[in-house]
């Protein structure tokens, strides 16, 4: 049996057997073994999974032959590999600075948080009833930005910093009364954040002005304005005046501030800025050569409904107990599709639920604390320097120091080098050096000596000197109490730590209690194996600006990555800047606008996307700076060809591009997908594959080929990054040979089209995707391919007969995801999606995605990792439900009576001593299969929504205030 489910996932007769399987792994990440999957392929009605392949995909865009990668290989031997590569990074104490600091994470955190399963497998809390645990952390971490920034309300995090920026700069154009069109930035800011500006500004028309505010700010010819504080080179400026001049002008003021210095600082919010940004790294986050790290925005309340990304708030439940929810989903921006003014939708929860812990692992005390110590430090640095005869050009400070070299930047970094450690190099005359939690004595000592070059002098300056003072401006200097909510004072010992972190993560369904069937969403097994990488020193302790020469590692494994997802996708070249799908999108738009405008078309705006799209590719064109037109989707759910030709022939030398989703967001491969990309080429436009469903196509066809010059992958989704309960993700472009030149440049040097603030986005987290590929192999990967499409059908299969499935193929199969129409059964009973999604939290689900891409409807998505087992209880429960549907048809309770209305059911159900229902507890609690000893108990009863928009707390409340 283990010889038949390894062969059909790769391994060669000869080396069967024999130890070294090339479909191990494959067969362990795959859910159904070669007898379930011949079980479900009578259930379907196909002889074998050719044949269901040959019915799903259209014969005109298989892909015959392999992809290239080769044989698959065990987890063991993948690991050995990547130790290989990981240690060809070498690891040195960083002083860069510019954005990224070393910092400790603490161990707890690390093994509970980070490294646990119960955290990074969770989905984004749109079902709130079951996200409690990570909301709460979400909350923790808002509430903690807002008490830094000192502004009114902070979202759950953004990308990375550099985003942030621009996310600022369009919220400020959005809200600001003056009617400039040109963005001031500090000069000061980091280059890095300059350069992701002026990407985002570019193809909005606006103007990017670049100075030194207190000599080059016109506040008049600005809608707004972003300062860095403390500066890029460490110089800390007071900021009030800019921005009384940019208020008195009607613009908005942003800072970009550093988290750890705030709770020395002034916040933000008192020096007068409307917005503050930045990034939470340093709380606990390793550099990771450049993220994934939780990045903040916080704003003054009356701009509450312009942030971007997503807000948690508090709400209360059916039994008006206080619940979190997500607040004010509907302002959401990627749902307001081409009014969009932000594509943001996978964000960095996970990273902000780790930096949110290691504000509570150490507390206000303990934060102050290692502020103060990193400061005092860094004031006995400079000191020390001075007395040794260097100019340190920095006078006021936080952590961070400019020293003017003499022209011997080269020398000094040499020196540096030598002892272990990396400085900034600012220019041929001046280096940079931050220090941060690691830093010890000994390091200032090393510093001392590698850039005085006088070894033997140091002992007896350090002997001369005596305690420096702080060089924080007075004006500057924080006053007043620091996150005095009583959370973050609550976990002093390492136990309490512990079991907070438990608790919360107890409250939540992720992927290691139950499948996760989020159609689009794609949440497959995230393997241990593929996850131990992210916290070896040699990946997560580099700094994204290291040296070449100490990262040959990584740019192994970056090259590695390149070329398989060249080999899978059929591209020519790929990037692995963008953070998220939604970056990958405005980045491949951006590399259609640059080859459009090189060809010296400029007139070509038009975006064509279909009415199906996910809401990130019409905001994502907006962006842009392209128009987007909606092309119509015909009853079979395919894009309508006679009007995709009309809004061609209407727009012919205006058209840009076309986004498609393929197979579509309908979950059915069209049949004419390349008559779609011929059309479009034809006049001239190119075409953007939205590659959110390429879990539908490893292996069987190659968007690359078909007809596709530019897709993004979404790591996160297909292969194999875990959600983290909203982020990190990575999105990763390929594109045709013709696209290349307009791929993201780093942005640290200025480099055109950057997208995010590091060169590979979130490198720590490539291994991942690394060691998915690298262990299924060709075979593998198409295998997993295969079987996603099984269980889907599979699914519809089996639900056909209880609930209309919406859309198929030319031969009555869906894709890897199918769409269950629920809208004839609320006409008739009155029940609605949500009442479905909560009852089958009763079940122990999670619920599918509900309303997209078609309002009253479900999207399943099963994934190839879940067990036919698995499968068949999520039909039993959806079968046991339409039962329960059924009886209120027959008229033996309404609706409102019924269990659907009141799920998903509590403890305080089970233990209410006036129960009243028209059903009994047990059918209530236990319903179908469910075991009474693994049952899965929502925290809370169901969230009122309304209720929580309407009394807006998005911050850790005081208690009191509603428990009243
Ligand atoms: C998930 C998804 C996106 C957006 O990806 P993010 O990583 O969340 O930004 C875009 N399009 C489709 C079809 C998706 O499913």
């Amino acid at each position: 049996m283990l010889a038949v489910t390894s062969s059909s996932c790769g391994s060669s007769s000869l080396w069967q057997d024999t130890g070294d399987d090339a479909g191990a792994f494959c067969a362990r990440h795959v859910g159904p073994d070669a007898h379930d999957v011949a079980a479900m392929l009578r259930v379907v009605g196909a002889d074998t999974l050719d044949t269901l392949m040959a019915q799903t995909v259209p014969g005109s865009i298989r892909l015959d032959g392999a992809m290239g990668l080769g044989a698959g290989v065990p987890e063991h031997v993948a690991l050995a590999r990547l130790r290989g590569m990981a240690s060809e990074n070498r690891v040195l104490t960083s002083l860069i600075g510019q954005g990224y600091y070393d910092t400790i994470l603490p161990g707890v955190i690390q093994r509970n948080v980070l490294e646990n399963p119960a955290w990074y497998t969770a989905y984004t809390p749109y079902q709130p009833e079951i996200s409690q645990g990570r909301l709460e952390a979400l909350l923790n971490f808002q509430t903690l930005v807002i008490e830094l920034t000192g502004l009114d309300v902070a979202n759950a995090s953004l990308l990375d910093e550099g985003t942030a920026a621009a996310e600022a700069m369009a919220m400020a154009r959005r809200v600001a009364k003056s009617k400039a069109s040109a963005f001031f930035v500090d000069a000061a800011c980091h280059p890095q954040t300059i350069a992701v500006i002026r990407t985002r500004a570019e193809p909005l028309g606006w103007q990017v002005v670049v100075g030194d505010p207190a000599t080059d700010l016109d506040a008049q010819a600005v809608f707004g304005a972003v300062f860095q504080y403390p500066g890029s080179t460490g110089e800390l400026r007071d900021p009030r005046a800019w921005i009384e001049k940019l208020h008195a002008a009607g613009a908005i003021a942003a800072l970009c501030a550093d988290p750890l210095a705030l709770m020395l600082l002034q916040s933000p919010g008192a020096l007068g800025a409307d917005i503050a940004v930045g990034s939470m790294q340093r709380y606990g986050m390793p550099m990771g050569a450049g993220g994934p790290h939780a990045a903040y925005m916080a704003v003054r309340d009356a701009f509450r409904r312009n942030i971007p990304g997503r807000i948690v708030g508090v709400s209360i439940d059916a039994r008006g107990k206080p619940a979190y929810r997500l607040a004010l989903q509907t302002r959401e921006q990627h749902i307001r599709r081409e009014k969009a003014t932000s594509n943001i939708c996978t964000a960095q929860a996970l990273p902000a639920i780790v930096s949110s812990m290691y504000a509570l692992y150490h507390g206000p005390v303990g934060l102050k604390a290692i502020a103060t110590r990193i400061h005092k430090l860094t004031t006995i640095l400079a000191a020390g320097l001075r007395a040794l005869g260097a100019e340190v050009v920095t006078q006021a400070f936080f952590d961070t120091i400019t020293v003017n070299t003499g022209v011997q930047t080269d020398a000094v970094i040499g020196r540096a080098l030598d002892a272990g450690m990396n400085l900034r190099r600012v220019d041929a005359a001046h280096v940079g050096i931050s220090l941060d939690e690691t830093t010890t004595p000994d390091t200032v000592r090393a510093i001392w000596a590698a850039v005085s070059g006088d070894a033997a002098r140091v002992a007896q300056v350090e002997a001369g000197l005596s305690a420096a003072g702080s060089t924080i401006p007075e004006g500057l200097v924080r006053t007043g109490e620091l996150l005095a909510q009583p959370i973050f004072s609550a976990c002093q010992s390492e136990t309490d730590m512990l079991r907070y972190m438990r608790r919360l993560a107890d409250r939540d369904l992720a992927l290691d209690r139950s499948m996760i069937p989020l159609g689009s969403c794609t949440m497959k097994l995230n393997a241990t194996a593929e996850m131990l990488p992210i916290t070896w020193p040699e990946f997560c302790n580099i700094h994204p600006f290291a040296p070449a020469d100490q990262v040959r590692g990584y740019a192994r494994l970056f090259t590695d990555l390149e070329r398989m997802l060249c080999q899978i996708s059929g591209y020519a070249a790929v990037s692995l800047q963008p953070n998220s799908g939604a970056q990958g999108e405005f980045a491949g738009l951006m590399a259609i606008r640059g080859y459009h405008r090189a060809r010296g078309d400029m007139g070509r705006d038009v975006c064509l996307i279909p009415a199906s799209a996910h809401g990130t590719n019409p905001a994502s064109a907006q962006m842009a700076g392209m128009k987007v037109v909606v092309v119509a989707c015909d009853s079979n759910g395919n894009v309508d060809i006679e009007d995709l030709k009309a809004r061609i022939a209407k727009h012919a030398d205006a058209l840009a591009a076309i986004m498609i989703t393929y197979p579509s967001t309908h979950g059915v491969f069209e049949e004419n997908v390349r008559e779609i990309c011929e059309l479009v080429h034809a006049a001239g436009g190119q075409v953007y594959v939205d590659g959110a469903n390429l879990n539908a196509q490893v292996g069987l066809a190659q968007p690359g080929v078909y007809g596709g010059d530019v897709s993004h992958f979404n790591l996160h989704k297909t292969f194999c990054i875990p959600h983290g309960g909203g982020g990190p993700g990575m999105g990763p472009i390929g594109v045709g040979a013709h696209l290349a030149p307009y791929l993201p440049g780093a942005p640290q040097d200025g480099g055109a089209n950057a997208i995010s603030a590091a060169p590979f986005g979130s490198a720590d987290v490539l291994p991942i995707s690394w060691m998915y590929m690298v262990m299924m192999g060709d075979a593998g990967l198409k295998r997993a391919t295969e079987v996603a499409i099984l269980n889907s059908n599979y699914i519809a299969t089996r639900l056909a007969a209880h609930y209309p499935v919406l859309y198929q193929g030319a031969n009555g199969r869906v894709a890897h995801e199918c769409i269950i129409d629920l809208r004839p059964l609320k006409d008739e009973t009155g029940v609605t999606v949500d009442d479905i999604a909560k009852r089958l939290v009763d079940h122990g689900f999670h619920a599918p995605t509900v309303s997209f891409p078609v309002a009253g409807t479900f999207m399943i998505e099963p994934t190839e990792s879940e067990s036919r087992a698995e499968l068949d209880r999520f039909c039993d429960a959806m079968i046991a439900i339409r039962k329960e549907i059924s009886a209120v048809a027959a008229g033996e309770l309404t609706i409102e009576e019924s269990p659907l209305r009141h799920a998903p059911h509590t403890v305080r159900d089970l233990t209410d001593p006036d129960w009243a229902r028209a059903y009994d507890r047990a059918s209530a609690c236990l319903p179908g299969a469910v075991h009474p000893a693994s049952k899965y108990w929502s925290p809370v009863n169901r969230l009122d929504n309304a209720y929580g928009d309407r009394n807006l707390i998005c911050s850790c409340p005081d208690m009191s205030t509603y428990e009243a």
